[in-house]
């Protein structure tokens, strides 16, 4: 790493114990994220997902005066896996456009996302993404929410339809939809949504064992009125937007949720080290093995982002660095039990937090089976080989 992203890396570490206090608090009670907010170790998650040019003065910046906004894929895994070294639900909880930034970023007119990014400089504010589906979740295309001119001049539209799983919508507010309006893959659009008719967008909160914080809900639009200058892409090809947006919009994002289970594994084995000073044979060499896995991950992790800021088209190896990432928490948190007995999981409230919150990231942008689909298809269309 060149001292640049060093300074980063040492920048976010500091925020880590901040995400530590607060991240049981969170996850008890999901509120009070917004009482944090303000905090600098929340509103730099905001700023980081702000492009350089829509951010204001009030950007957070680093001793040597580098404003943290508009980071790169690269820049930030290496923040993302610190601050989830602290506490990953809290990072996934923390204000900023998240996942509807890059939608926008990718999709919207200037005008769209002006207006959109200008929004977060004064204050913290959530979004909501909601691709997901009851019971269409892996397969994107063939979501069924519907969106459907509401006059002859198409200045209005109507959304009708259901999204599952959706975090962060209850403290959002807006968030890009993902909507028909024609069957196939290329009668999908985007669409952002503002959370400001209680009646006609419902938004049920429901029960998950990890990951709590997100409150991850289940969402009701009942003919919610859109106007069409909220339809994004609009000046793009059919085939540019979309669906398509999507599948870019992850490929960019999806090294982001491996470094987040990363700091996770981390966090795990020095609690492991931490809590039990002597180990035998047998487990020293576990240890050793998983600290291989570690250093490993993290570098295709790295290589990951880097590839996903030459070319976002290409997803093959943040789809690799987060089947290996996911699998490594799951390994890790599971020896971390074996390793200090069936006690800690109940005294030790982080580590069984930790054990949840690690199930929770293989649903996240899409299940290891999905990752290794694509990963398969990318080796047999010949662009990439083995080694
Ligand atoms: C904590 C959390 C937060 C989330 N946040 C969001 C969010 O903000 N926005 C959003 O849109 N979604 C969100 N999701 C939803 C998430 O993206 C989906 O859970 C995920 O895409 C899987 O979809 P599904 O749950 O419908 O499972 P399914 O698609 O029904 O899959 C069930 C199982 O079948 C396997 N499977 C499916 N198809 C195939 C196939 N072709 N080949 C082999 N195996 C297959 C899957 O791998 C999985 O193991 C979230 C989920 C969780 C758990």
């Amino acid at each position: 790493m060149d001292e640049h992203l060093q300074e980063l890396e040492r920048h976010f570490r500091a925020y880590a114990p901040y995400y530590r206090k607060i991240g049981l608090k969170i996850e008890r009670d999901p509120g009070y994220v917004e009482q944090c907010a303000e905090s600098e170790p929340l509103l730099v998650v905001q700023h980081m997902s702000i492009p350089e040019r829509y951010c204001s003065g009030r950007a957070i910046k680093t001793k040597t005066g580098r404003k943290l906004c508009g980071l790169s894929n690269l820049e930030r895994v290496i923040a993302i896996e610190q601050l989830a070294y602290g506490d990953a639900g809290v990072f996934l909880t923390a204000p900023g456009p998240s996942l509807s930034g890059v939608v926008l970023n990718e999709l919207g007119s200037e005008e769209q996302k002006e207006s959109f990014f200008s929004r977060f400089n004064d204050r913290p504010m959530w979004t909501f993404f909601a691709l997901t589906e009851p019971e269409r979740g892996s397969d994107a295309t063939m979501i069924r929410t519907r969106l459907k001119a509401a006059d002859e001049d198409k200045r209005f539209y109507s959304l009708s339809g259901e999204k599952y799983f959706i975090g962060n919508v209850l403290r959002a507010s807006c968030g890009v939809v993902f909507a028909r309006v024609a069957e196939g893959a290329l009668g999908i659009e985007a669409v952002l949504v503002e959370k400001n008719d209680p009646v006609r967008f419902r938004a049920q909160p429901l029960e998950t064992f990890g990951l709590r914080a997100l409150q991850v809900s289940h969402l009701v639009f009942d003919g919610m009125p859109i106007p069409e200058s909220q339809l994004l892409g609009q000046h793009l090809s059919k085939g540019q937007r979309g669906i398509l947006a999507a599948v870019k919009m992850f490929n960019q994002r999806r090294t982001g949720v491996a470094a987040c289970a990363l700091g996770v594994v981390k966090a795990v084995m020095d609690l492991v080290s931490d809590e039990r000073k002597t180990f035998n044979e047998k487990d020293k060499e576990t240890i050793s093995r998983l600290e291989y896995r570690l250093n490993s991950t993290r570098q295709v992790i790295r290589k990951a982002a880097e590839i996903a800021d030459q070319d976002p088209q290409n997803g093959y190896y943040a789809s690799l660095s987060k089947v290996m990432a996911v699998s490594l928490v799951e390994d890790v948190t599971t020896f971390a039990v074996q390793m200090l007995g069936p006690s800690a999981f109940l005294e030790n409230p982080f580590l069984n937090k930790c054990y949840r919150d690690a199930r929770g990231f293989e649903y996240l942008e899409g299940t290891s089976n999905m990752q290794k689909l694509n990963i398969f298809q990318h080796y047999m269309t010949g662009k990439v080989a083995l080694a």
